[in-house]
This record gives C-alpha cells, sequence and structure tokens, in this order.
C-alpha cells in the first residue's frame, strides 16, 4: 500500500516537511548542534542524531500540502513570531492569534511525525484523525475545535527547541483513570518564545482550562496579546509546565493529568517492595528498588538495565519519573551499559542486589 499524506490523504509523491519553517533556521538563533529527540514521554528515545536544531524533517507530507497551505502558515507566522522568539518585547493582534494558534498545532502534529511508526501503531503520537482535521481548517486559517493555546516567555541556558505532546486524562475523583487519553498539550519552545495548547479531540467535551502561570491567552482569541506577560517558564519547569501542570480546569476537582501510560509512575505501582512500571513493548512490567526513587528525590540520577521477555532496556531515573533510554537484545543492552561512564553502585535491600551507575551531575 503506498503511503499516504497524512493531512490531506492524496498519494501523490510525499516530500521533506520541515519540523519548523525553514524561517527559523534564519531568525539568529544559535545554531550550533544539538541532541535531538522526540517521541512520547517515557518512551524509546529516537536519537536523531547530533544535527543542526531547527532542520528536522518528517516524509509523510505531499508536495501540494507541503508548498501550499503549510507553506502560507509558515510565512504568516515568520513575521509575528520572530521578534518574541528573538526576545524582543511584542504583540500579536487579534487577527493574527487564530493562525498563530493553528501554527503550533501544525507544529505539534508535524513533530509527532517524528515518532516512530511503531509507537504511532501503539496508540502514541496523534491520532490521524487529527491531521485531517487540521487539513480541513487550512482555508479558515483555524486551529482545531476544542482546543486552547496559551503564549509566554521561555529563558534557557543557550539554544533549547523543544515540541511536547503529552496525553492527558480527565480525573474525576473517585473514578478509575479512563483507558484512553481524552486530551493532549502540546508544547513548542523556540528561543524566548513558549506556546502552549491543549486539545480535546472529539468525542471529549472540551473543558475551559485556566493556565496559571499567567501566560497570554491565543486562542480563544479575546485581545490583543502584548508579550511577554506572565511568568517565564525555565528548563526547570518545562517539563511539569508540559505535563499540563499549570492548567486548572473548573474548581479544581477535576484534574488534567498526564496519562500514566505515558508519563509519571503512580504511588500504588509498589509491588513486594519493589517499583513496578510498564515496559516499552506495553505487555510486561520491570522492577527496580524504591531506594532509586529516594535518591532521586535527593538529585542523584542513576541508569540501569532491566528486561522483559522481549527485550532488554536501560533505563535513567529524573527528577519525577524514569525514562527508558534504549531497547534490545541483552547483549547490545548490556554492552551500552558497559560503555557508561560512571561509578558503579550496588543496591541492597530483602530482594537483593540491584546494580545501577551514577548518571554525571
Ligand atoms: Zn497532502
Ligand atoms: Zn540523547
Ligand atoms: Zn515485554
Amino acid at each position: 500500500m503506498p503511503n499516504t499524506c497524512v493531512f490531506c490523504g492524496s498519494d501523490a509523491p510525499l516530500t521533506r516537511e520541515h519540523v519548523f519553517g525553514k524561517w527559523v533556521a534564519k531568525t539568529g538563533l544559535d545554531l550550533s548542534p544539538l541532541e535531538h529527540h522526540a517521541g512520547p514521554l517515557n518512551a524509546l528515545p529516537r536519537h536523531l542524531g547530533n544535527q543542526p536544531p531547527y532542520r528536522q524533517e518528517v516524509r509523510d507530507v505531499c508536495g501540494a500540502c507541503n508548498n501550499g497551505w503549510m507553506s502560507r502558515l509558515e510565512s504568516a507566522a515568520q513575521p509575528v513570531l520572530t521578534p518574541l522568539i528573538l526576545g524582543d518585547s511584542g504583540a500579536i493582534a487579534v487577527g493574527d492569534q487564530p493562525m498563530i494558534a493553528m501554527w503550533a498545532q501544525k507544529t505539534a502534529l508535524t513533530a509527532m511525525l517524528l515518532s516512530s511508526k511503531e509507537q504511532r501503531d501503539n496508540g502514541y503520537g496523534l491520532a490521524p484523525s487529527e491531521y485531517r482535521a487540521l487539513y480541513d481548517n487550512r482555508e479558515s486559517m483555524t486551529p482545531l475545535s476544542g482546543s486552547q493555546f496559551w503564549v509566554g516567555r521561555f529563558e534557557g541556558d543557550g539554544a533549547f527547541a523543544a515540541v511536547r505532546v503529552t496525553p492527558l486524562t480527565v480525573r474525576i475523583p473517585g473514578l478509575p483513570e479512563p483507558h484512553i487519553p481524552q486530551a493532549y498539550a502540546m508544547t513548542i519552545v523556540l528561543g524566548a518564545l513558549i506556546l502552549h495548547g491543549v486539545r480535546f479531540p472529539p468525542p471529549a467535551r472540551s473543558i475551559d482550562a485556566v493556565m496559571t502561570y499567567g501566560f497570554s491567552r491565543l486562542w480563544p482569541t479575546s485581545s490583543r496579546v502584548d508579550w511577554p506577560a506572565g511568568q517565564v517558564c525555565t528548563e526547570e519547569t518545562f517539563v511539569s509546565l508540559a505535563d499540563a501542570g499549570m492548567l486548572r480546569v473548573g474548581n479544581g476537582e477535576i484534574q488534567l493529568q498526564p496519562w500514566r501510560h505515558a508519563a509519571h509512575l503512580p504511588q500504588s505501582a509498589i509491588e513486594n517492595g519493589m517499583v513496578k512500571v510498564r515496559a516499552l513493548c506495553h505487555r510486561h512490567d520491570v522492577y527496580y528498588p524504591p531506594a532509586l526513587l529516594q535518591e532521586a528525590l535527593n538529585g542523584t540520577f542513576y541508569a540501569f538495565m532491566v528486561a522483559c521477555e522481549c527485550s532488554a532496556y536501560i533505563v535513567h531515573t529524573d527528577a519525577d519519573r524514569i525514562r527508558f533510554r534504549a531497547a534490545g537484545p541483552p547483549e547490545g543492552i548490556s554492552q551500552m551499559y558497559e560503555d557508561m561512564s560512571g561509578d558503579e553502585y550496588i543496591f541492597r535491600d530483602r530482594n537483593g542486589e540491584f546494580i545501577c551507575k551514577q548518571l554525571p551531575d
């Protein structure tokens, strides 16, 4: 079966589409090589290698989309966003706000195409209907219905660019977590600019959210946005923000939370004195000692190997989660672990010994 354009469904030859329009590389941002990662939270980071940032490309878009409405969207966004990316104060006129919100949506959808086909088949990434729905809005230049967007200021150490999509569930106290996400958060950082949005695809009903960080609302549009406004997001607060941590809905009883299969480890996952976490295969669990959680709270992080029936993995601890960093046959994974620098530690508890390497600060 031929590959078809994710947006319009055409089976015309697919072209390379930049995640960020080519104009982003010309804004004067630092273009030194960065490591790029794409993919859902807590899934295998797909190394895109060291390449100049802002130049990643995907190949799921036809020429008519690429050179048509997507190109028009980039051209319209460029003059509005360039000063904000460079950190010059500015404004977004009411008339430009739907277009900028659509640009953020388009950038999030395009970046998710960098996830592997396998990840997408496993339910990660975004539904094909999201792409078709955005295509349907190409003339109106508006974001998808049931979405809200905010704009704020980012302050980072050197070049930091990110596109992050976090699946969300709507949690109602006393009810179990839904099995599938009902919404997703989108966060885009380019230079000093951060765009944050949430979308409730049908059949979910859109819930009005309040951005507690004081970012200006871009969509639905109400008034001219003067930039910057609100608190400054940093690399430290980025993950919490991207996980919808700064969004409040209703009176606070209903909560938007990262879908647990994709993000945080639930407290209840301690089993027989070990922390249980779903492996990347989505079929088996792997275990590690709770002492590593305590270490992480104290700011010390480790790498370790675990395995299920399908695969071996290298896992890193992080401030509020663990991350699968590699997956593959046990021989290759243990070689990767061997090759890592860092002092080795053994954690001993009633479950036995657990070997880790400390990660550099
Ligand atoms: Zn197309
Ligand atoms: Zn890396
Ligand atoms: Zn498995």
